[in-house]
């Protein structure tokens, strides 16, 4: 049984893998595509947000 799953990157819009047992809350995911990296807010069902290194708010 596969162990990844896919994730849609909210920066460059592509689609990329990662091991399931890398979602967790307050993990930080890096696209596979464009190296941006990707903070997991909630494992179930999966919300993820971009990491900025620019100060918004
Ligand atoms: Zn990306």
């Amino acid at each position: 049984m596969k162990k990844e799953i896919y994730i849609f990157c909210p920066d460059c819009r592509g689609k990329f893998e990662v091991e399931r047992t890398d979602i967790t809350e307050g993990e930080i995911l890096e696209c596979s595509l464009c190296g941006a990296e990707i903070e997991v807010l909630q494992e179930q069902p999966i919300k993820i947000r971009l990491l900025s290194e620019d100060n918004e708010g």
